[in-house]
């Protein structure tokens, strides 16, 4: 596997498993912040039916104060007792109501006191001016601590749950406080909740439970409910969020998995170089077999992939022809050209290039734009361009025809390349305006035969000394060869005999040298 495809697997894998992993976390925190969401919403809902019952409360024990302090009767008689007393059955919450006299408490609702009491300093006063006292511990019953309510010349005690008395489920728990005292509680809330209530936001979690709290006037209610609560809600909230969170999973998994196939797909490679011009050229030198001369050479694409490797074309022009990709490769590879060897081809004249075109570049005549308009401005003549065509390009002849001849007036020379191995019939060879013939490979190679040359070669380089055309022998790698096409009369071959295909720089140095042993003749 090449480091790329490792590259592109790797990426893939990761994004896989995030794609996985991403949308369950996601799915299941939602769950969690949903589920504590709507927990503190209920307790909301407690805490202010809680502060409800506080205020219906205060507002008995303020009438029953009032009523009080309206009485008539002499003091601690026992008319006064006794009406004391029946304001005390009627108004539910209070248990007993005191009077006093000279700041001590000197009968109550149950009779006079033998020894009058201090009352208890009260703890706090209410907004509408009621004292308070915490923790008082009634004549009857003084096991229940109580809460005692002073207005004028009289108390009454009441139960702090009264104040807070509300129907709560067996583990939700309830906490009313005023003036940052805790005054009542219900079920055994959780202590440190009372102690750090003031700075608290107003729904929350702490270690044990989760609460809410509401606030009116001086008043506060939180009610809390253990954390396991959670617990339930969760469960069903995930019941209906993970399968959502699976199913998107399964799609980013599904695009993840189908994109890097894409990428990894030959084709989709072959486009990726495309996009990053990762195209180069390598040319091979054109040698005039009369003389020795290097009078140009053939581009030869090369895909230089990431990970530095070179492909060569026979590898990828099949998939690029196939696809359409060739058209942007051409483009490049012309492009290449001009920026490899435009000071050397402006410098030297007799230097040529031939650019091979594929059968969509020869149908369309589109590359004789793109030619004309990469040579603007370069010094180059379009007559150093040379333009091979395959026999595949001569399928559409009309087309082919059009395109040859254009590429003729703007000055190109125009050969068929791979001649002998296609579809080409003689007859409408001799139709196409060329200027050279290129002898394939397999038809050079039987030439280094030791007994016979071949027929056939000898038969194509007639056909084109008859149709008036140049020859270059491709694939030239003998000096036996050579010497039986220079026999046979070819004017131009190319092959590792004389050089394999070279990167530009190296092109240039052969070209200087070839050029130092062949001086062109002076003048
Ligand atoms: P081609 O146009 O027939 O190019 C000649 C091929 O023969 C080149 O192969 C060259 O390296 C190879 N060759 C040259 N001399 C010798 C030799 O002495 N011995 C042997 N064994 N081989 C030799 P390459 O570079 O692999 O190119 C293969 C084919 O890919 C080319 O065949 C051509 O059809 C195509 N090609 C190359 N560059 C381009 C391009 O820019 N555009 C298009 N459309 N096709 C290209
Ligand atoms: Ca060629
Ligand atoms: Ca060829």
């Amino acid at each position: 596997m090449n480091r790329q495809r490792f590259q592109v697997i790797a990426v893939a894998s990761l994004l896989a498993v995030l794609g996985a992993v991403v949308p369950l976390v996601i799915s299941l925190r939602l769950s969690w912040s949903q589920s504590v969401a709507q927990q503190q919403q209920q307790l909301h809902t407690l805490a202010l039916r809680a502060l409800q019952r506080t205020g219906s409360t205060l507002a008995d024990i303020r009438a029953t104060l009032d009523a009080l302090n309206a009485l008539q009767a002499a003091p601690c008689s026992r008319e006064h007792v006794a009406r004391m007393r029946a304001l005390v059955v009627e108004a539910s919450p209070v248990l007993e109501a005191g009077y006093f006299d000279g700041g001590r408490l000197v009968c109550n609702s149950w009779g006079r006191n033998e020894r009058p009491l201090i009352p208890a300093a009260p703890a706090f006063t209410t907004a509408d001016g009621l004292d308070v006292a915490l923790g008082i511990r009634p004549m009857i019953n003084p096991q229940t601590p109580m809460m005692a309510f002073r207005s004028g010349r009289y108390d009454v005690l009441v139960p702090p749950s009264s104040l807070a008395d509300i129907v709560i489920a067996e583990h939700v728990a309830v906490l009313l406080t005023s003036h940052g005292k805790v005054v009542a509680t219900l079920h055994h809330p959780e202590a440190e909740l009372a102690e750090r209530l003031d700075g608290l936001p107003a729904a929350g979690l702490t270690e044990r439970s989760v609460y809410a709290l509401a606030r009116q006037g001086e008043w506060t209610a939180v009610a809390t409910a253990p954390r396991s609560d959670l617990a339930a809600g969760f469960r069903h909230l995930a019941w209906l969020l993970v399968p959502a969170g699976a199913g998107v999973a399964a799609l980013l998994v599904a695009a993840v998995v189908l994109l890097s196939r894409r990428r990894l797909s030959p084709l989709g490679e072959l486009k990726r170089a495309v996009r990053r011009r990762e195209f180069l050229v390598h040319y091979q030198p054109v040698i005039d077999m009369r003389d020795g001369v290097c009078v140009g050479a053939e581009a030869l694409v090369r895909w230089r992939r990431e990970d530095g490797t070179l492909v060569s074309p026979d590898n990828f022009i099949p998939l690029a022809e196939q696809s359409g990709l060739i058209m942007p490769i051409t483009d490049q590879v012309i492009e290449r050209v001009v920026h490899d060897l435009n000071r050397a081809l402006v410098a030297d004249r007799t230097l040529h290039i031939a650019i091979n075109l594929c059968a969509a570049d020869l149908q369309s005549g589109r590359v004789l734009d793109v030619i004309a308009r990469t040579l603007e401005h370069t010094g180059i003549q379009t007559a150093q361009i040379w333009l091979e065509a395959t026999e595949r390009g001569f399928m559409d002849h009309h087309a082919a025809l059009q395109t040859i001849g254009r590429a003729r007036a703007q000055g190109h020379m125009v050969a068929i390349d791979d001649f002998g191995t296609g579809y080409s019939s003689l007859k409408y060879l001799q139709h196409l305006p060329l200027d050279a013939l290129k002898i394939d490979k397999s038809f050079v190679d039987p030439l280094d035969d030791e007994k016979d040359a071949c027929a056939i070669t000898s038969h194509i380089i007639d056909i084109a000394r008859t149709l008036g055309l140049s020859t270059v022998a491709e694939g030239v790698e003998t000096e036996r060869q050579a010497q039986r096409l220079r026999a046979q009369g070819v004017e131009y071959a190319q092959g590792w005999l004389f050089s394999r295909p070279l990167p530009a720089d190296a092109f240039l140095d052969y070209v200087r040298e070839n050029r130092r042993r062949y001086p062109p003749p002076a003048g």
